[in-house]
């Protein structure tokens, strides 16, 4: 039996079901944008362990903060002894999130604990119950998490009940027919129906969805719920778990509406591998807590700390916005130009912003018929073809590139010529 089969079959003993893998490629070691397993094969990565390395793999300047912490310590608790690169990042995220000035930033550990964070800080703030996201959203797997969270398979079936008071309403999405006036209308509909606006603490929204199919939310549309949001007393809450720190081409996806959020929730990308996410918000917002109200044993740890100070100077010094960008520009010439041909009828849609790019699988030429089973196939085989890519979306029918932004174009030429590859070998044996 080859190591990697022994290992799958230790993990399938030793691990609940419930987590589940993208593929059974074991990683042994990963450098920028490449990973070799545990036998020694090479995989390009698309996926950056679901968008945590936009500065890639183990980047020189990330490790060289996270060892030089690790001398000095590894653990205080903030909450005990506090520590300055936890105030540094708190002090560079509040003059780098779009969120108005003075602005003051919580430290976590995981995206889903921001959003929890963000949602006692919101209620805290306005004294109001109600809260509204939008369907397809992801918002991570705890209990205000899932609530949130607009797809139930698999994250939310057998799990309820759920926190009361959270109600949702269809994401913009041009490729299903649902366009921005249909959103706001349907909010505008919940607030004569459902809930009264004054009830509402906040709206929480990805300006791109992640898990629910890389759907960008139309600029105009922000702008909008901006407005909806301060004519009914409402926060406005942006998820940029998954679009922070360059990847859509700017640091967050919302400066491409020019908007500002009440809160901004953030995650991933932020530490470079390490776990650490972070809330950041006006400061009247953010200080509406009272003191021990906020805060967990690990949350802001200083190792990860240290890497997120490296991280905001990679990007900065790579300019890795511009990169975003042109690597989006790189991916969407390949996929227009796929969808363009006779063989690939299964490309519905090909979309993106900076480098947050998808392509829409479906059957027979219909948006109505996802072709989950496709999408699926593609990310096995395109595994053991030597590339890592994950899909999303309501129906898993998405392919998404989270590729790092650190990625030399050579091994992106060879990532998507695999994706490429791989598509023609699945599409050819579905049809
Ligand atoms: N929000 C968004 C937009 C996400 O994409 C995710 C993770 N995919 C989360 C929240 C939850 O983050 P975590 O898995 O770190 O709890």
């Amino acid at each position: 039996m080859s190591k990697m089969s022994e290992l799958q079959e230790r993990r399938l003993a030793a691990v609940p079901r419930g987590v589940d893998s993208a593929t059974s490629v074991f990683a042994a070691q990963s450098v920028n944008a490449e990973i070799w397993d545990v036998e020694g094969r090479r995989y390009i990565d698309f996926s950056g362990g679901i968008g945590v390395v936009n500065t890639g793999h183990c980047h020189p300047k990330v490790l060289t903060a996270a060892a030089a912490q690790m001398k000095a310590f590894t653990h205080a608790c903030f909450q005990v002894t506090p520590y300055e690169v936890y105030v540094r990042l708190a002090e560079r995220l509040n003059a780098l999130a779009p969120v108005d000035q003075p602005a003051k930033t919580i430290l976590l550990s995981t995206g889903a604990e921001a959003l929890e964070n963000a949602i006692k800080i919101a209620r805290a703030f306005s004294r109001r119950p109600a809260l509204i996201s939008f369907g397809g959203g992801f918002h991570g797997r705890t209990y205000m998490g899932m609530a949130l969270t607009g797809k139930l398979s698999p994250y939310k079936v057998g799990f309820g009940p759920f926190p009361s008071d959270v109600y949702r309403v269809p994401f913009p999405n041009s490729f299903h027919g649902i366009s921005a006036s249909d959103s706001f209308s349907a909010l505008k509909d919940l607030f004569e129906v459902t809930v009264a606006s004054t009830s509402v603490a906040a709206i929480v929204i990805e300006p791109v969805q992640g898990e629910g199919g890389f759907n960008i939310a139309p600029f105009k549309f922000m702008q909008d719920l901006r407005a909806l949001c301060d004519d009914h007393g409402i926060l406005l809450i942006a998820d940029e778990v998954q679009t922070g720190f360059a990847r859509t081409g700017r640091l967050f996806a919302l400066e491409h509406s020019g908007i500002k959020a009440d809160i901004v929730t953030l995650a991933k990308s932020l530490a470079g591998g390490f776990p650490l996410a972070a809330v950041t918000g006006r400061r009247e917002v953010m200080d509406a807590v009272s003191p021990g109200g906020l805060g967990g044993t690990y949350a802001g740890n200083p190792i990860a700390c240290a890497a997120a100070n490296a991280v905001l100077d990679v990007i900065e010094e790579e300019d890795l916005c511009a990169r975003a960008n042109k690597i989006g520009t790189i991916i969407l010439a390949r996929f227009n130009a796929l969808k363009e041909r006779s063989d690939f009828k299964c490309i519905g849609d090909v979309r993106g912003l900076g480098a947050m790019c998808a392509l829409e699988l479906i059957e027979r030429g219909s948006q109505n018929r996802p072709a989950s089973q496709l999408a699926g196939a593609l990310v096995r085989k395109a595994a053991e073809n030597g590339l890592i890519v994950l899909r999303c979306g309501m129906h898993g029918n998405v392919i998404r590139t989270l590729v790092p932004l650190t990625v030399p174009d050579s091994i992106l030429d060879q990532g998507l010529r695999i994706l490429e590859e791989t598509l023609a070998e699945v599409a050819s044996s579905a049809s």
